[in-house]
Order: C-alpha cells, then sequence, then structure tokens
C-alpha cells in the first residue's frame, strides 16, 4: 500500500506552523491512543502512522528533506540522514506530548530522564589551530576557556551550607502541576520550580543559589596523530556543567591546521613540488627532500624525467587517525628552463642545438609529423 502523504495524516496544509503541526498530533494521538482504544488494530495504525508524520515533520531538517524528497527520502539504501526512519517514534522529542497529555506514560523513568535532559549543561566549542608537523605528531595542549562550574561552596545544589532545599509550595516537591482541561487531566512541569520539586530558601551566597559559577578552565587535551583540517573532537562533560543534578555538556575541539609552506595534504597523501634544472632532468641525478618528520629523503632522478612526473614515497605521508600506517609523499619535479645565460652557456646550448636529433627529442619528432600531414590535407 502507497504510504500517506505526512501532511495529510495530520490534516494539515503545507504551510503549517510547528504549533498546528503539534496540536494536529495530539488531537490525532489521543484519539487513537492504544490505551484508549485497545485491541482495535485500526486506530493503532493510525496512531502510529500520525506518530511517523510528526516525527519527521516536527524537526525541521528531516521536514525539509521530506518536502523536497518526499518519502523517497526516508527509504532504506538512498543514504540521505544517513539511513531511513524506522518505526513511530525515531527522532522527535515526543515526551512533553505524552507528559502533558498522559502523565506518566512510559513509566516514571521518562519524565527523570527528561527532567535531567533540560538542566543538562551546555555544549561548548573551542577552535584550535595547529601546524602540519603537529598534526603529524600528534600532541598534548593546555586549553583555557570560560564555562560554569559547580559551585564547591554548595555543592551545586544552591543552599547555604547547613541547609538544604525546601519542598516547592506550588508542586508540593512532586515537580508537577496538574489542571482539568475538558474531559482530561492536564500534567505541566511545575512553573515554581520548573520540575525539581525544589524551592531554594537560603541560597548559597557564593552562587546567588544557582549551584553553578563562571568559571575560567584549563584542561589538557590530546590532538590525535593526523588530525586534518576540520577535524572535530568531542570531549565528553568538559562542557558547562548542568543544574540541579543535570548533565554536564560537552567540549567540542574543532581543529584548524595551518597550511604549509612547502607541503600540500589530500587526506592521508603529502604533496611536494621539487624545482630540477634541464640538465638534471636530461642526465639524471639524486635529489634530497624535506619529509614532513623533519627528516629528509632521497631520490633517484632517471635520465630523461620529463617536467611533471610524480616519484612516490610510500608511507611518508600523514599518519592515518584511525587505524594504523601513513599515508604516502608524491614529490613532483618540475624542470626549470634556464634563464639569463652567460657567454659560455650560449655557446654550449647553441652547440647543443644544432646536434640535436630526433632521437634525443621524441615528442618533437611526433608533432612535426602530425603537422606535416595537417598541412598536406
Ligand atoms: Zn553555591
Ligand atoms: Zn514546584
Amino acid at each position: 500500500m502507497a504510504k500517506r502523504d505526512f501532511y495529510d495524516v495530520l490534516g494539515v496544509s503545507k504551510s503549517a506552523s510547528p504549533e498546528e503541526l503539534k496540536s494536529a498530533y495530539r488531537k490525532l494521538a489521543v484519539k487513537h491512543h492504544p490505551d484508549k482504544n485497545p485491541g482495535n488494530k485500526a486506530s493503532e495504525e493510525k496512531f502510529k502512522e500520525a506518530g511517523e508524520a510528526y516525527g519527521i515533520l516536527s524537526d525541521s531538517e528531516k521536514k525539509q528533506n521530506y518536502d523536497n524528497f518526499g518519502h523517497a527520502a526516508f527509504e532504506g539504501g538512498g543514504g540521505r540522514q544517513g539511513g531511513g526512519f524506522s518505526g513511530g517514534f525515531g527522532g522527535a522529542d515526543f515526551s512533553d506530548i505524552f507528559e502533558d497529555f498522559f502523565g506518566d506514560f512510559g513509566g516514571g523513568g521518562r519524565s527523570r530522564g527528561r527532567r535531567n535532559t533540560n538542566n543538562r549543561g551546555s555544549d561548548l566549542r573551542y577552535d584550535l589551530s595547529i601546524t602540519l608537523e603537529e598534526a603529524y605528531e600528534g600532541k598534548k595542549q593546555d586549553i583555557k576557556f570560560s564555562t560554569t562550574e559547580k559551585c564547591i561552596t554548595c555543592k551545586g545544589n544552591g543552599t547555604k551550607p547547613g541547609h538544604s532545599p525546601d519542598r516547592c509550595t506550588v508542586c508540593g516537591g512532586n515537580g508537577k502541576v496538574r489542571s482539568n482541561q475538558g474531559f482530561f487531566t492536564v500534567q505541566q512541569t511545575c512553573p515554581q520550580c520548573q520540575g525539581s520539586g525544589e524551592e531554594i530558601t537560603n541560597p548559597c551566597v557564593d552562587c546567588n543559589g544557582q549551584g553553578n559559577k563562571q568559571a575560567s578552565k584549563k584542561i589538557s587535551v590530546t590532538i590525535p596523530k593526523g588530525v586534518d583540517d576540520g577535524t572535530r573532537i568531542r570531549l565528553a562533560g568538559k562542557g558547562e556543567a548542568g543544574t540541579k543534578g543535570g548533565a554536564s555538556g560537552d567540549l567540542y575541539l574543532f581543529i584548524n591546521v595551518y597550511s604549509h609552506d612547502l607541503f600540500k595534504r589530500s587526506d592521508e597523501n603529502l604533496f611536494f613540488e621539487f624545482p630540477i634544472s634541464i640538465a638534471d632532468a636530461a642526465l639524471g641525478t639524486t635529489i634530497e627532500i624535506p619529509t614532513i618528520d623533519g627528516g629528509k629523503a632521497k631520490i633517484k632522478i632517471p635520465d630523461g624525467t620529463q617536467n611533471g612526473k610524480q616519484f612516490r614515497l610510500k608511507g611518508k605521508g600523514m599518519p592515518y587517525m584511525r587505524g594504523s600506517g601513513n599515508g604516502d609523499l608524491y614529490v613532483q619535479v618540475n624542470t626549470e628552463v634556464p634563464i639569463s645565460l652567460n657567454k659560455e652557456q650560449k655557446e654550449l646550448l647553441e652547440k647543443f642545438r644544432e646536434i640535436e636529433n630526433e632521437r634525443s627529442n621524441p615528442s618533437i619528432k611526433k608533432f612535426f609529423q602530425k603537422a606535416k600531414s595537417f598541412w598536406k590535407n
């Protein structure tokens, strides 16, 4: 059976606002909820269908994909968004809807989990610039940033030492308030204590009862070998402190690798251009080149090496950040036509021109053969 259009499922227009989507979904979810329609397969299907539609349309990124590509955006294999949307409870945050309408739907664990989610500290971003050599070696570095930390005086609970938080007078300590609306009882997070169930009557003077303080923090971070420009490193729990027992946020290191004077990088491979004279290219030579580890490597340039020829040095590139081993170093030789010749050099080259022949310049010979037959036609 063809899948119904998500907007049709919710009975809204394409231009519906997030509030309209939410309200349309609520109506359907309440009407078809399995608790209200035990054993009714059709209702169960409708309930799931509405859940799936809302899951997509309530997420701005998924909605955009759906608007552009329809259901195809979420079908397996295509690789958009890294795979399909499965079942009715995928991405969206349904908990607020269900908490509002069904009280402890999903069990007590859900509301506790959500409380902590809301009190989670913010994630932080730290931009760190390093050289290509540092990216090659990996490094440890101290970074300093301003963040919020748990207040030491009150251990994060926000009360003056020796006091404990009082029970919230509005909700009586359970973090929720109920009111009757139509035929349901609506349960909401307590507006007074934001769900913590506690009220602070003797606030900690150090943090004004917040439990957190602005702080300058210094931590040592390890930059792994092989990081590339744009690599993002997540340091779990190193972001801002949470409030009221919430988890800390994460710290994201954004790595910028400066461009290098000699080496160009493409993933794990490095590229290097080496200028040589036409005499060295024609007669052959051995060159010594720098490598990213600070060392040197020798390359034998055979006689008759043409301009732009690349030589590969296996394992002399950047380390693989995940896994072992290194990429390769490609050395491209560029021949330089000599300028500002002195008298002797000119004479020698003149002499050389006289004795040049077809064997020493095979490309030139080929070109003139083609040009001759072109002029004949
Ligand atoms: Zn405090
Ligand atoms: Zn309360």
